[in-house]
């Protein structure tokens, strides 16, 4: 069997990863167990990035260090943090996940929280 890209893993970062990596060539998936079994089927939170009025990026990378309890990479943090909106957009606008039009605000941060219904009701049937 042949391929241009080989992806280990069928979570959300693999699939992410050949969907985009599709428009330069032919992908292959290959998951340890079932597509379905991997961390990312389970998660139900949402997706947290810097998509809401008054947030900023500092603000998130500060609750994530936070709660992270020291166990966290400040450059990986970064990143992802400052990363994120684009790829929440790119989610919505070019492959059509329908998700919450604006993000959910928790208790003590700014709304964060981007959800997919479609994605959450096919899971639970
Ligand atoms: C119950 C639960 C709720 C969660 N809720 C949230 C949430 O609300 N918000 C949030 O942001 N995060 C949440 N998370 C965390 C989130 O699910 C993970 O951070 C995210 O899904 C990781 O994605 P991933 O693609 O890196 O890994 P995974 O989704 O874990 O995928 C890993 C993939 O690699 C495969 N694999 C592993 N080893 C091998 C191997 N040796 N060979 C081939 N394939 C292999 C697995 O089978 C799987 O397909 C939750 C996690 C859990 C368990």
């Amino acid at each position: 069997m042949e391929t241009d890209y080989l992806v280990l893993g069928s979570g959300l970062a693999g699939l992410y990863f050949a969907l985009r990596a599709s428009e330069h060539g032919r992908v292959l998936v290959v998951s340890k167990h079932s597509l379905t079994d991997a961390n990312s089927h389970e998660a139900q939170g949402g997706v947290a990035a810097v998509l809401g009025a008054g947030d900023t990026p500092e603000k998130h990378i500060e609750d994530t260090l936070r709660v992270g309890d020291g166990l966290c990479n400040l450059d990986v943090v970064d990143m992802c943090v400052r990363q994120g909106p684009q790829h929440i957009l790119h989610l919505a606008n070019q492959l059509g996940v329908n998700s919450t039009a604006s993000p959910t605000a928790s208790s003590n941060s700014p709304a964060r929280a981007v959800t997919a219904p479609d994605a959450w009701s096919t899971r639970a049937t």
